[in-house]
């Protein structure tokens, strides 16, 4: 009986910790030391079940039976060995994180995530049920990027069984790695060129925006209805009283035209400005 309860405590706690502005809460864990409930799961992480006794350290494993297990697979590309375990660290910090911000009902995360790194592959990394395959080429020239896996570990706990849109679904990638993880990224969006469909970073700040304007709730809102099979983009409507259109029309006017752009309209003549 208590085995079967864990899990909806894990998850509360973790709802709680996030706050009604989940993103905060995700913010300040990644720099600040780790909570409490995060100390709790990193412990438990990797420990095979016992039976039950009253011994303390023994009564961590029984409460955690849905514990992430975080596996690594560098025999394609030996030289990915210490980078790996980076990434293993930031999946065991950042999986409870996203689950409870991408949470729904009846849904379970997966327990299991594999990290397997390759040498020839064109992506710089991508995400397979709970399968992340990275290119050691990739880390190699770009040893920085911990946000690719955050973007990966999004996918993997996304697991929308009833599909989704894509730029909804990458969209949501970026957002949780550019405004939850590295919260202090710039991201340009040119207004003349750009789309609310264009999915990855520009759909991350359109989403963000709309969030921050008319509903704080707005993301792990819009998470329920993509798992649910549900979602229709009068969603936006109904949250926003906006249709998508009307929304990235307003967005656009909130961001900074491109230089070529300001060029443009400086050059052509303002109305009422022309003879006659
Ligand atoms: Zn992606």
């Amino acid at each position: 009986m208590r085995r079967a309860m864990i899990p909806f405590i894990f998850v509360s706690a973790c709802l709680i910790v996030l706050g009604p502005e989940p993103w905060r809460g995700v913010a300040a864990a990644q720099e600040g030391p780790a909570s409490d409930t995060q100390s709790r799961k990193t412990a438990a992480t990797g420990v095979k079940p016992k039976p039950a006794t009253s011994s303390p350290s023994q009564l961590i494993e029984e409460i955690d039976p849905d514990r992430l297990t975080v596996t690594i697979d560098v025999s394609d590309a030996p030289e990915s060995a210490e980078w790996s375990q980076r990434a293993k660290l930031l999946v065991e910090k950042w999986h409870p994180l996203l689950a409870a911000f991408l949470a729904g009902p009846d849904f379970r995360p997966p327990t299991h995530v594999k990290l397997v790194f390759k040498k020839e592959m064109r992506a710089p990394a991508y995400a397979s049920r709970d399968v992340i395959t990275i290119s050691a080429a990739w880390i190699k020239a770009h040893p920085e990027d911990d946000g690719m896996v955050v973007h990966e570990l999004t996918h993997v706990i996304q697991a929308y069984r009833h599909g989704a849109p894509g730029w909804l679904v990458e969209g949501i990638a970026d957002y949780t790695r550019f405004f939850l993880f590295e919260p202090r990224t710039l991201i340009r969006v040119d207004p003349e060129r750009a789309g609310y469909k264009d999915g990855y970073r520009t759909s991350a700040k359109f989403l963000a925006w709309v969030a921050s304007t008319y509903d704080k709730q707005l993301i792990p809102k819009l998470n329920k209805e993509l798992r649910s099979g549900e979602y229709r983009d009068d969603f936006f409507r109904s949250s926003t009283g906006k249709d998508l259109n009307a929304l990235w029309s307003e967005f656009t006017k909130t961001l900074p035209r491109s230089r070529a752009s300001r060029k443009k309209a400086a050059e052509s003549p303002r109305p009422g400005s022309a003879p006659g």
